[in-house]
């Protein structure tokens, strides 16, 4: 599908931020959401914010952030407010990867940053949202976690800490807003082909590179955006508390 392929209004009147914007699951989440008749504060620490705003046209803004700065991720919520009167849906998207193996080998700053950006960020975006959403009768937060939130992942303990900890706290702000209208879920991609996964290899997946999933293909950021928007519309609107894995089925192993 285009990013000017009409959508059929899932989100429409709905006020979305959305952080990791300018790539991979972001990016394509901010596509679809703008297609589905959403507003979009496209939020990113990489430049390309303002850039991936204007490419999806007047319904998004481009901010610059670092989502383990509070006072940015402050003013991230408050620009949704400013520009588009209100906040419904937050997807707390941005994270990274970090060096892969041992922890023996990592240095403490190393861990420090993956949990800022990983899990803090999380935090960080939630306690700020929620008042917003609170304020026009709720709203759906939607965190990226992980697989390896769910399962162990070798070479990447303090990123898999991290994504568990988007697991739990997910599941316990849940339950703290479960009867104000604020719904609160993670989705747990498995391996999915971003800019995280593939570092600079813009093409398709080569043939030759098939992940551990049991579908043997990588995920495509389309397929956990679809997965994002069904947790951002009113068709969950008896769901909160889940981490969905969309992994090809490698949690069921
Ligand atoms: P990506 O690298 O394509 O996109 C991540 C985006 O987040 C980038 O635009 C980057 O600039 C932004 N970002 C990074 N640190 C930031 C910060 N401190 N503040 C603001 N923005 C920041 O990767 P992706 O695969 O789309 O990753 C999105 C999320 O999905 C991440 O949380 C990642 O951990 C998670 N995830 C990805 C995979 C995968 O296989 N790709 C699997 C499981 C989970």
């Amino acid at each position: 599908m285009s990013e000017t392929t009409p959508g059929s209004g899932r989100l429409a009147g709905k006020v979305a931020v959305i952080t990791g914007a300018a790539s991979g699951i972001g990016r394509a989440t901010a596509t679809l959401f703008v297609r589905e008749g959403a507003r979009v504060v496209c939020a990113d620490i990489s430049g390309r914010e303002k850039q991936t705003a204007a490419d999806l046209g007047e319904s998004a803004v481009g901010v610059h952030v670092d989502v383990a700065d509070p006072d940015a991720v402050k003013r991230m919520i408050a620009t949704a407010v400013e520009e588009f009167g209100r906040l419904d849906v937050l997807f707390n998207n941005a994270g990274y990867g970090g060096p892969r193996g041992p922890l023996t080998e990592f240095d403490d700053d190393i861990f420090d940053r993956l949990v800022a950006v990983n899990l803090k960020s999380v935090y960080l975006g939630m306690k700020y949202a929620i008042p917003a959403m609170l304020a026009n009768g709720g709203g759906s937060v939607i965190n990226t976690a992980s697989t390896a939130g769910l399962v162990g992942q070798k070479g990447q303990a303090v990123y898999a800490a991290a994504k568990g900890g988007v697991v739990q706290m997910t599941k316990s702000v849940a339950l703290d807003f479960a009867t104000r209208g604020v719904r609160v879920n993670a989705i747990c991609p498995g391996m999915t082909w971003t800019a995280l996964a593939h570092r600079g290899d813009e093409g398709p997946p080569p043939a030759d590179l098939i992940p551990p999933q049991p579908m043997k293909r990588w995920g495509m950021p389309e397929e956990i955006a679809a997965a994002a928007l069904f947790l951002a519309g009113d068709e969950s609107s008896f769901v909160t508390g889940t981490a969905l894995p969309v992994d090809g089925g490698y949690v069921a192993r």
